[in-house]
């Protein structure tokens, strides 16, 4: 397995690639941070690929497991996110549990109650000790064991009750350091603040921006 260090040639991604998500809300931002480089990709859902068991303890961890999965079942560079939310008050959860949280149902508004159940038990309702950031791990895989990774965050405050009916999981319920908006009252142009009118919003888009400028 090969990584790049700092100062090394990162692997351009060429042609097709596999989007190893079964997430519906992830895969259409994954799409479409992609879009604009015209790289063809299909998801794991749509090729049929399982999801794998996500066992790795940290978010880059389970981004390289599930990247992983997916170029070795297709031959197909792939890749993958690990992402999540960190809640200050909670220790960080429920950070790479963060979808565990909404049950087998994919119940993200039950997801969204329980987070704020256990912030009120701590007494947690100034804004203060509300913030929380938004994780996301990227990894792209290729057959031959060599991968790219990388990470960003953004950091906001929990609101309650949720706003706003865009994005997905916990989106209704994070406001962004500086904005009045939550990532669920927010068109997904705005969630990712991509260049040139931003630089890089959301979690997601800004370790795509790092990806970008490394390998596309
Ligand atoms: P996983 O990376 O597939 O294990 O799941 C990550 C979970 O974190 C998602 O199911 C969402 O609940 C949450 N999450 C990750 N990124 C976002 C986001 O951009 N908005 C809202 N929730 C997110």
């Amino acid at each position: 397995m090969s990584s790049p260090v700092a100062g090394s040639v990162h692997r351009k991604i060429h042609g097709r690639l596999v989007i190893a998500t079964h997430n519906a809300g992830k895969l259409r931002e994954m799409r479409e941070l992609l879009a604009p480089f015209g790289i063809e990709a299909n998801s794991a859902a749509e090729l049929g690929l399982d999801e794998p068991e996500e066992t790795g303890t940290t978010f880059a961890a389970n981004a390289r497991l599930k990247a992983q999965a997916a170029t070795t079942r297709t031959g197909l560079p792939a890749f993958a996110d690990d992402s999540g939310l960190s809640v200050e008050a909670l220790g960080g959860e429920p950070g790479i549990y963060s979808a565990r949280w909404a049950g087998p149902d994919r119940n993200f508004t039950r997801a969204m109650e329980l987070v704020e159940a256990k912030m009120r038990a701590l007494d947690a309702v100034v804004p203060a000790r509300r913030t929380a950031h938004f994780v996301s791990a990227l990894c792209v895989a290729w057959p031959d064991g060599h991968v790219e990774e990388f990470a960003a965050a953004v950091a906001g405050q929990l609101v309650w009750p949720p706003r706003g009916d865009q994005g997905f999981g916990y989106d209704p319920m994070f406001l962004p350091d500086g904005l009045d908006k939550t990532f669920g009252e927010m068109t997904s142009e705005a969630k990712h603040g991509l260049p040139p009118r931003g630089r890089g919003l959301s979690h997601r888009a800004r370790a795509f921006i790092k990806l970008a400028e490394a390998c596309l």
